[in-house]
């Protein structure tokens, strides 16, 4: 492989949304529809990649908590060589690429290749998965704005030299909204975390699964019940958990009769 012959197209790194293809930006249907060639993440709804270029070859590189996952300097060289040979590569990932996807790390590994890059933003589950149960996240009657935060990380008391948690006593002590990714498979020990960091276990929270899919589940409780509702009704990844007074907004729009599936606790 010659390191230094330039690509003709920029690798467009691609945020495909939730799930609905109602949610994909023109930008992501025009780069879609043009594409040679796209690498998706196992998080990508099935009918947004319906309206890719039917000839585009298709490569999985799903990344998924429990299950083998395809080894991320592996992606970034599967990237680098297919944007080498000349082709239209669109690196298309579910929600937003920057948000939680790795996104950064990827340009970073394309740019010091001397692949140009351009990124599409796209619409992230923490903020189309509330809404659609008419949650809006920066409810200024609620809470003065919302943090994203990561469910999966340690706590940053933890010293094993991997990326360091969040700081929950600082995050329940801002009053910010809490929209929590990849939250769920741990639910227990978040909820007990958030419980000793000092959030008060009667907190309004709310999961919502497979958002913008077909097969879209959600719950309403408190923070103290939300292992036990989520296991009771069988909610399973990938869901966002929301927790602060703003969940009290939920369901003013009606969405049971679209998505007959959807309940309270
Ligand atoms: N880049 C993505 C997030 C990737 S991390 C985005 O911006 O949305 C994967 C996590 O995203 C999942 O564990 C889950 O917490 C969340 N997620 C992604 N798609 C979702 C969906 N359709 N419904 C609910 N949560 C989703």
């Amino acid at each position: 492989m010659n390191s230094s012959s330039p690509s003709l197209f920029p690798l467009s790194l691609v945020g495909a949304g939730p799930g609905d293809p109602d949610l994909l930006t023109l930008g992501a249907l025009r780069r879609l529809q043009q594409a040679d060639v796209l690498l998706c993440d196992e998080l990508v709804d099935a009918r947004v990649l319906a309206l890719a270029n039917p000839r585009a070859r298709r490569i999985f590189v799903g990344k998924r908590g429990g299950r083998p996952s395809t080894e991320q300097r592996f992606i970034h060289e599967l990237m680098i060589r297919e944007a080498r040979a000349g082709l239209r590569v669109v690196r298309l990932k579910g929600g937003d690429p920057f948000v939680f996807g790795r996104g950064g790390e990827e340009v970073d590994a394309l740019r010091a290749a001397g692949i140009a890059v351009e990124v599409l933003s796209g619409i992230t589950a923490g903020i189309a998965a509330p809404a659609s149960l008419g949650i809006p996240v920066t409810d200024r009657r609620h809470a003065p704005g919302v943090a994203f935060v990561t469910g999966q990380c340690r706590n940053n008391a933890d010293q094993d030299g991997g990326p360091s948690g969040p700081n929950w006593p600082a995050l329940v002590q801002s009053g910010l909204t809490l929209v929590i990714y990849m939250g769920l498979r741990q639910v227990d020990q978040l909820v007990q975390t958030l419980i000793e960091a000092g959030m008060a276990p009667q907190t309004q929270a709310a999961a919502i699964a497979s958002a913008h899919t077909p097969q879209q589940q959600s719950l309403i409780c408190t923070l103290e019940n939300l292992g036990h509702s989520i296991r009771t009704q069988g909610l399973r990844s990938p869901a966002i958990l929301v927790l602060g007074s703003v969940v009290a907004q939920a369901n003013h729009v009606d969405l049971a009769l679209q998505h007959p599936r959807l309940q309270q606790a």
